[in-house]
Formats: C-alpha cells, sequence, structure tokens
C-alpha cells in the first residue's frame, strides 16, 4: 500500500469576503498518484492546490504531509513544485535563466545549476533551446520551459493548475502524452486541475470531482487502467465509459441530477424526425 503524501483533514476555506470556497474537504493522496480535480468554475480547485502549496491560511482543519517525504533544507518545506496555466516567464530572460531561476533564489552554485538546468531542458524536448527568448517559442514550447522552471527543484509532488487549458487540442494531447512519459519514470506525486474531462481521465489514475457553493467533493473516481496509456487507450471503450462516468458526477456537480449530459445521451429516433 504506497504511503500517504498530502492529506486534507476537514479542510474549510472562507475568503475574507465571506465566500466559502471549501467546506469540510477531506482527502488523502497517495504517493506516485497522479490526482486530477475537476468541477465547475469556482468550486474552489485552485483554492486547495494554493493552500496545497502553503500559499493562504485554512480556516479550519489541517493539511498533512506524509513522514516519507524529503524535505526541503533549511526550511523543512516538502519538495513541490507549481505550474500554472500562464508560463509566466520573463520575458527578456533566455530559457536557460528563466529555467535556472529557482536554483538562483536557492542560492545553487552557477556550474551545477547549469548542469540541472540542461538536464530539465532535456526532460521536456528543450535542448538546443537554451539561448531563445521567449517570445521566439509557440505556446505549448513555453508551457514546457514553465514545466522544466518546475522540474529543475527536482520535486516529489508537482501541483498543476491547469496548466494545458490555453493550449490547441493537438498541442495539449502531445504535452499530456509527454507528461505521462515523464511521470512514469519520476513518479511524482501530482495533483491536476483540469476542465476538461477528457484530459482527466487520459492522465490519471483517480479523478475527484468538486461542487461548487460551498467547494466540495461529491465524487472520487479510481481510473483502473494500466500505464502507458496510449493512442489506443483514448479510441478504448474503457475510456470512454471513465469519461461518461466523470462526465455524469460533473453533470451532478453542476444541475444536482447524476444522468449523463445531454451531449452523451443517444439521440432518441424521436429527436430525429
Ligand atoms: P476554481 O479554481 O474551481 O475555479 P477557486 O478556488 O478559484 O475555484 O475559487 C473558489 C471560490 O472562491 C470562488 O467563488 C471564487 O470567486 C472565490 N475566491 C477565490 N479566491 C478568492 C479571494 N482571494 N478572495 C475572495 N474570494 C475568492
Amino acid at each position: 500500500m504506497p504511503a500517504p503524501v498530502i492529506t486534507l483533514n476537514h479542510v474549510s476555506k472562507v475568503y475574507s469576503n465571506g465566500t466559502v470556497a471549501l467546506q469540510d474537504m477531506n482527502m488523502t493522496i497517495q504517493e506516485g498518484q497522479f490526482v486530477s480535480l475537476v468541477g465547475p468554475s469556482g468550486c474552489g480547485k485552485s483554492t486547495v492546490l494554493r493552500l496545497v502549496a502553503g500559499l493562504g491560511h485554512l480556516t479550519t482543519g489541517s493539511i498533512e504531509w506524509g513522514q516519507n517525504l524529503e524535505k526541503d533544507a533549511p526550511q523543512g518545506e516538502p519538495k513541490l513544485a507549481f505550474v500554472f496555466q500562464e508560463p509566466a516567464l520573463m520575458p527578456w530572460a533566455t530559457v536557460m535563466d528563466n529555467v535556472r531561476l529557482p536554483l538562483k533564489l536557492a542560492g545553487e552554485p552557477k556550474p551545477k545549476a547549469d548542469r540541472d538546468v540542461l538536464e530539465a531542458l532535456q526532460l521536456v524536448g528543450l535542448r538546443g533551446f537554451e539561448r531563445s527568448f521567449p517570445r521566439e517559442l509557440s505556446g505549448g514550447m513555453r508551457m514546457r520551459v514553465s514545466i522544466a522552471r518546475a522540474l529543475v527543484t527536482k520535486p516529489q509532488v508537482l501541483l498543476m493548475d491547469e496548466p494545458f487549458g490555453a493550449l490547441d487540442e493537438i498541442t495539449r494531447s502531445k504535452l499530456n502524452s509527454d507528461l505521462l512519459e515523464l511521470w512514469q519514470e519520476k513518479r511524482w506525486t501530482v495533483l491536476f486541475v483540469t476542465h476538461n474531462i477528457y484530459e482527466a481521465v487520459y492522465l490519471s489514475n483517480r479523478v475527484v470531482v468538486m461542487a461548487a457553493r460551498p467547494g466540495r467533493v461529491i465524487a472520487d473516481i479510481p481510473i483502473d487502467a494500466p500505464y502507458p496509456r496510449s493512442e489506443d487507450f483514448r479510441t478504448s471503450s474503457l475510456y470512454n465509459n471513465y469519461c461518461r462516468e466523470v462526465s455524469a458526477r460533473l453533470h451532478e456537480a453542476m444541475h444536482g441530477s447524476a444522468q449523463d449530459p445531454p451531449y452523451l445521451r443517444p439521440l432518441s429516433a424521436g429527436r430525429l424526425r
């Protein structure tokens, strides 16, 4: 049984304007899991990620970290990295300098930092672009830089907030496959926020569906399909069935009933007339 890495115990978050972003959220994420959070806008997905990252205070409850986790000296923080929807790169700095930033801030000596940066760029398929500037890269490549900047610190936990939401479908699909390949190699624990059911099912071994007002978990669905997941998985009936299930729970989150949303229901003869 894999060890727990992140445990949310009765976590609530009420913002200062009175918005109840999360109410009594309980969730345990195990080592090496790839967990996606899906749910309508405003259900508290980003709030969960920010609280796990230590950005902001809990109103009630606690977040516990696994005992086995390596801790970052000297603060004793768990080794985690955050990837946002916007790559948030420094436009005046090269790819190399952008990826080096967290190591520079941590005071890592330059020769060692440079080796780590080149290794991270290799992982995301960007060797050869060290001297490029963000404006010279496509949206997908800029996101790869952002992922390299997260990986350069060798995190054990990766928090990703809709990282591919702004990309076109083909780029998103390629980045999904590449991310999965890396995850299989490195086995980080990943908490991934997305609006996209198909992306969540393709990537994750667990999909957590949230509802809004107040933000809470309404379903926790294990995606019991083996890795590596290839294009064959995307067209399999197993994949389809999981998408349908997540979609139905999402529909419930938005409309309070568990039936299939209209676009997943087969057209009846009557409606074809
Ligand atoms: P999601 O990521 O699912 O779209 P968020 O976690 O961003 O949801 O937000 C959850 C709720 O908390 C929303 O109603 C949002 O408007 C509110 N919220 C988020 N951040 C703040 C803040 N800093 N101050 C007040 N309300 C906030």
